[in-house]
């Protein structure tokens, strides 16, 4: 809507050597569509399915996602929509998630989860209400999830395991976004897909293991925000740069951004 749109986005990253790409959606009063209701995000999914088809058209393999983002919990309840009256309007949202779905507008669940900073205490036991029925959801259609979450290293992945173990979820469909140095190795140890961000991909990063990482840059294609993430276009730079000084095999290099995207996001090889 503000920044490149996911054709210009894909030109360049396909030119670069990008093959895949996830498109995740932001919540709808970030498009400008203001109401807190279920028809929202309904404009959401049209959007991002849109935007997908463009960036398959020039030859790139695409999943997309939608979830309720911790963050968007606490706008809501800056707007003054809270409780009841919040949690009746998202559990409609996960309905909407779940047909479009099984109507192949979207792909996977995400993102979901837990605040990664300080909020009310009522706000991140909802956050977690929502992403345990996530969970639920992508059990049961078989889909990816992106959790996104507090970076607590052995606890983060401790209270991930206890809740999937719990409503029979396979570790390969959660993927933990956004996983820094210290807490993928915790996620590597109990054998979670995750994705590390190009910005902190480096030597000491790659210690923990690349068995079940992939890449994300994280970009938000919002020019009022430049800098918050990196571009889908630096992956090849980071790699390349890791490859060259020897720091990184081809093989590993082929498992983060081959064999792991092909087996975690449900798509077919380049
Ligand atoms: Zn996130």
């Amino acid at each position: 809507m503000r920044g490149l749109g996911a054709e210009r986005v894909a030109k360049k990253f396909k030119r670069l050597g990008g093959w895949f790409i996830a498109i995740v959606a932001l919540p709808p009063y970030y498009y400008g569509f203001e109401e807190i209701i279920v028809e929202s995000y309904m404009r959401v999914v049209e959007l991002i399915s849109r935007e997908a088809t463009r960036a398959r058209e020039l030859g790139l393999e695409v999943a997309r996602f939608m979830g309720i983002h911790p963050a968007e919990i606490d706008e809501y309840y800056r707007r003054g929509v809270r409780g009841e009256r919040l949690y009746s309007i998202l559990s409609g949202v996960l309905k909407l998630v779940e047909s479009a779905i099984r109507n192949g507008l979207i792909d996977g669940i995400g993102e979901v989860g837990r605040q990664h900073y300080t909020t009310s205490p009522e706000r991140f036991v909802l956050s977690e209400i929502l992403m345990r029925e996530a969970m639920i959801l992508a059990r049961d259609l078989r889909v990816p999830l992106q959790l996104h979450l507090e970076q607590g290293g052995f606890i983060t992945v401790l209270s991930i395991k206890t809740l999937i173990d719990s409503l029979g979820v396979s570790s390969r469909q959660v993927i933990l976004h956004h996983t820094n140095t210290e807490t993928s190795s915790w996620v590597s140890n109990y054998k979670f897909p995750f994705t590390a961000p190009v910005k902190y991909f480096n030597e000491e990063y790659l210690k923990s293991g690349v068995e079940y990482c992939m890449l994300e840059s994280d970009f938000l294609d919002d020019p009022m925000r430049p800098g918050v993430s990196a571009y889908p276009w630096d992956i090849p730079v980071v790699i390349r740069n890791l490859l060259m000084k020897g720091i990184m095999s081809e093989e590993q290099a082929y498992r983060i951004l081959v064999d792991n995207v092909v087996k975690y996001m449900n798509v077919k090889p380049p």
